[in-house]
């Protein structure tokens, strides 16, 4: 049993992930920059069209659609003897999504028609530097990504003057209300200026998947700075922390494996979301592709493995304790946070969150737990439907945080080498 110890300081691990933030507006982003990564320290991609023929210690990546990746080492047993140790997080986060005739007229504005994308917290959009980002589908097939440079897009806030009402409460209507302003009437068209920073042919563009994003960096905040104030948290966090972890991890004869799906923000039901075959996909040509002939394999793989579902969790916020279940208080900075529900919103169970505890009593790394209140509504995460969908034990967890779905949300640096040092040892054991 190897001790992980921190490797990095909550100061060093937190400039990383707002580097990492500030790279991945999309989650087409987010798997570019999560294998950009992984190629730099030796992975490989793995194409879906190719055969594939592994060796023990290959490391590689898969991407599925651009959005969703599974990235692995492979272990230097056979995987139906060893099994592999998979942690899953998810690439989205709750949004808008231009509309494929986003061209929208009022009143001498050219602005730009958007749908919600998720459960966002709509208000916190208000008054804030927004840009588009995503990629174009061209002619010949090929995609590209993009982000418009600058803050081109607002959703200004309606004077308090010409509605009063609001001081008891806002409400607003996404389709009348939440519309962005591009310019006026005589501005240039959107996909115009998009296609001229991709530096392609306006006419080529075929198709697009483009989101609003934020276009102001991560912030460190609190009196000692020791906070971080970025958008998309919620999953990017973990996907950070489990590709520090991926790389930290010492090879094992177990495999090694990494899953960031697409699509957890509008329930994971598509080819490359946590519903979708993805990861059941790469596991069955993970065991054929190292050897594995005997039909039994696959299954037995799968019954030694361990799945990490990592996700963001609520740390309790000073303006709202009651919120929270009076004895199951997650704090910003006080580490990884094992998540239980009675009603299976998360797959967590005494063997599975007695196996991540164990792993991070191990690493040195506290362990704070959380529950709903009884008379509130539970969130969930990827770790059910994958557990549902592969039949592998799961356990969830996330790094705590304030504000889950603003367009900024809070975190503390310090958190982030802890939850790295609790994957790495969950990959290491
Ligand atoms: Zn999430």
């Amino acid at each position: 049993m190897t001790t992980t110890a921190p490797t990095l300081t909550a100061e060093q691990a937190g400039a990383d992930l707002r580097a990492f933030v500030d790279a991945s507006p999309t989650p087409f982003h987010a798997v570019a920059e999560m294998t950009r990564r992984l190629a730099a320290q030796g992975f490989s991609e793995l194409l879906e069209v190719d055969r594939w023929a592994l060796r023990p210690g290959d490391q590689r990546y898969v991407v599925r659609d651009g959005g969703s990746v599974v990235a692995f080492r492979v272990g230097t047993a056979p995987l139906a003897d060893a099994g592999a140790r998979l942690i899953g997080t998810h690439t989205d986060s709750p949004t808008f999504k231009v509309r494929p005739r986003y061209d929208v007229r009022r009143a001498g504005f050219r602005l730009v028609g958007v749908e919600p994308y998720g459960g966002l917290l709509a208000h916190t959009w208000l008054d804030r530097e927004l840009t588009v980002a995503g990629r174009l589908a061209l002619r010949g097939g090929e995609l590209v990504q993009v982000v418009l440079p600058g803050a081109p897009l607002r959703l200004p806030s309606l004077a308090i003057h010409l509605d009063r009402s609001v001081r008891d409460g806002l409400v607003l209507d996404p389709q009348r209300q939440l519309v962005p302003v591009w310019g006026h009437d005589g501005a240039d068209d959107l996909l115009e200026a998009l296609a001229l920073v991709a530096g392609v042919e306006h006419a080529d563009v075929v198709g697009h998947d483009l989101v609003l994003t934020d276009s102001l960096p991560a912030a460190e905040t609190g009196a000692d700075g020791s906070w971080i104030a970025a958008p998309r948290l919620d999953d990017l966090g973990c996907c950070h922390s489990a590709t520090l972890a991926l790389l930290a991890a010492e090879p094992a004869a177990h495999t090694q494996l990494l899953v960031a799906n697409d699509h957890e923000e509008v329930g994971s039901g598509s080819a490359e979301g946590a519903k979708g075959s993805f990861l059941a996909d790469v596991l069955a040509r993970l065991v054929a592709a190292t050897g594995g002939t005997d039909p039994q394999d696959l299954h037995r793989a799968v019954a030694r493995s361990r799945l990490v579902s990592a996700d963001m969790a609520h740390a309790l916020h000073p303006n709202f304790a009651d919120r929270h279940e009076s004895d199951h208080v997650p704090s910003l900075g006080g580490g990884p946070v094992l998540k239980l529900n009675a009603n299976q919103s998360y797959a967590t169970d005494a063997g599975t969150g007695g196996w991540f505890a164990a792993r991070c009593a191990d690493a040195g790394v506290p362990l704070q737990h959380f529950v709903t209140r009884a008379d509130l509504p539970c969130g969930s995460t990827i770790g059910p439907l994958t557990a549902t969908r592969l039949g592998i034990a799961t356990v969830d967890v996330g790094s705590p945080l304030i504000g889950m779905h603003s367009c900024r949300e809070l975190v503390s640096a310090v958190d982030v080498p802890l939850m790295v040092a609790a994957m790495t040892s969950c990959l290491s054991a």
